[in-house]
């Protein structure tokens, strides 16, 4: 770390408080600077060349420094830098962007709320759950369902939504009224000898068993990603989503699709619902909205819920809900700009296309010794390192060798991230299928330098 004082360095430790970062840590190593990007390449303030494996947060599609985002963002900010939607307020962003999500939407959505970030979208979504079950004079059926290792967000609501124990401890989540089902990660949680289909069928009893135990008149929704992100890249096993469905159909629960990760394109369709045959209520759409360019997420929902939502504002006075930046002009001037260059640039065709280049090389590395999983559909995978491949013993402790991979990837040009010893990837989906190879063997080569520490350590 540069020491020297008033240095970036030394100014960083000194006032910027960061989020998801050990801080005591973060005093000794200090901050690696990122000063500038293009395309799947950002760079340091040393000028060292990194390949941003994660896209950012799993966010740039379009990947960095794209001028045109920057001139849309212009023009709206010299015509119009902001104004905001509530009170019949509206512009022709918001008006627009509307219009074109709905259209693009896999099941006949009815409206769109906009929020600034992924966590407040979920949030909205739970609060619409709520209002909806208050309007239709269903006041007792509220309780939502999580999953083990989902990532929702961070706020009061969404962090509860969020199964994972870092971003509950010591924060006093979940609130109440917020449950966890089973994990369907098949490699980690599914028994000797069962299939994945048996595995599944297990999750929708769990799911089933647990609506039950709770009473189905207090269970409201379920809410999941259609393949997880955060929680370490989990693809859910053949036949869960139908099964899932089919419970939450039976106890009439809405579903709630957090796309925030996989929409846009991530599985090499627009949207993971259509991968997996799911039909949503609500959808929760962020991230590569903007290719993160500006902070935006969007919740839809379908006329079902708008209707009694509609019925009961008419009766109180108004929508009790909304931001100040909700559908802010610039942020969705960005959004239309990049979801024309993702249209006009075939990146959804071009994440289909690439994805057996980044599977199949993944999977190649199966037969490295530190390897015990990999996984992944379209362009997001992850590859989970363990003790024994056998035995599929993880390291102890977890995340111990996941963190070393992700910190000596810095070295080998590579940015990705580490889930405990899950090392995941997830491309800007501009990435070529050069360019993976070359990913992925700075890659193979960290690994090499992994199992060597490891044997040193003995
Ligand atoms: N949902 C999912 C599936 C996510 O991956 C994330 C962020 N990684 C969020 C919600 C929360 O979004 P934000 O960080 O913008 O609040």
């Amino acid at each position: 770390m540069d020491t020297i004082p008033n240095s970036p360095a030394a100014r960083d430790i000194a006032y910027f408080f960061h989020p998801v970062t050990n801080a005591r840590r973060h005093e000794q190593v200090g901050p690696r600077i990122i000063e500038r990007g293009k395309g799947i390449y950002v760079y340091d303030d040393q000028g060292r060349e990194y390949i941003e494996a994660l896209a950012g947060l799993w966010s740039v599609a379009i990947g960095f420094g794209e001028p045109r985002l920057a001139k849309a963002a212009a023009a709206q900010m010299e015509k119009l830098p902001y104004y905001h939607s509530f009170s019949h307020k509206s512009h022709m962003p918001g008006i627009e962007l509307s219009e074109r999500l709905v259209k693009m939407a896999p099941v006949k959505m009815s409206k769109v709320f906009y929020t600034n970030s992924g966590s407040e979208a979920n949030d909205t979504a739970v609060k619409l759950v709520w209002y909806y079950n208050n309007a239709i004079g269903r006041p007792n059926k509220k309780k939502i369902i999580s999953r083990i290792k989902a990532y929702h967000g961070i706020t009061i609501g969404a962090g509860s939504l969020t199964g994972l124990p870092l971003n509950h401890r010591d924060f006093d989540l979940p609130i109440a009224n917020i449950l966890h089902t089973c994990c369907p990660h098949y490699y980690r949680f599914g028994r000797d000898g069962e299939s994945e289909e048996d595995f599944a069928t297990r999750m929708a009893q769990d799911l089933e068993d647990l609506i039950l135990r709770e009473g189905p008149d207090t269970v409201a929704a379920f809410i999941g990603e259609p393949l997880m992100g955060a929680g370490g890249v989990i693809v859910p096993p053949k036949t869960y989503w139908e099964k899932i469905q089919k419970v939450c159909r039976k106890y009439d629960l809405l579903i709630i699709a957090d796309e925030v990760i996989n929409g846009f394109g991530r599985t090499g369709k627009t949207f993971a619902c259509e991968t997996f045959g799911i039909k949503p209520d609500m959808m929760v759409l962020s991230k590569a909205i903007t290719s993160s360019y500006q902070p935006l997420a969007a919740v839809l929902f379908t006329d079902q819920i708008y209707q009694a939502v509609a019925d009961n504002t008419n009766k109180i006075g108004a929508f009790g809900h909304g931001f100040t930046a909700s559908a802010h002009p610039v942020v969705l001037a960005v959004a239309m700009e990049n979801l024309n260059i993702i249209e006009e640039r075939k990146l959804i065709q071009n994440a289909a296309a690439m994805a057996p280049v980044l599977q199949d090389g993944l999977r190649k590395l199966s037969a490295h010794p530190l390897v015990g999983e990999v996984r992944g559909l379209g362009l997001i995978a992850a590859v989970e390192l363990v003790a024994d491949k056998a035995t599929k013993r993880p390291f102890d402790p977890i995340g111990k060798v996941g963190n070393w991979v992700f910190e000596r990837a810095h070295d080998h040009g590579l940015i990705v991230r580490a889930i405990g010893d899950s090392i995941a990837f997830c491309p800007p989906l501009i990435i070529d299928a050069a360019q993976i190879g070359e990913m992925i063997s700075r890659f193979r080569k960290t690994l090499d330098d992994a199992q060597a520490w490891i044997r040193q350590q003995g």
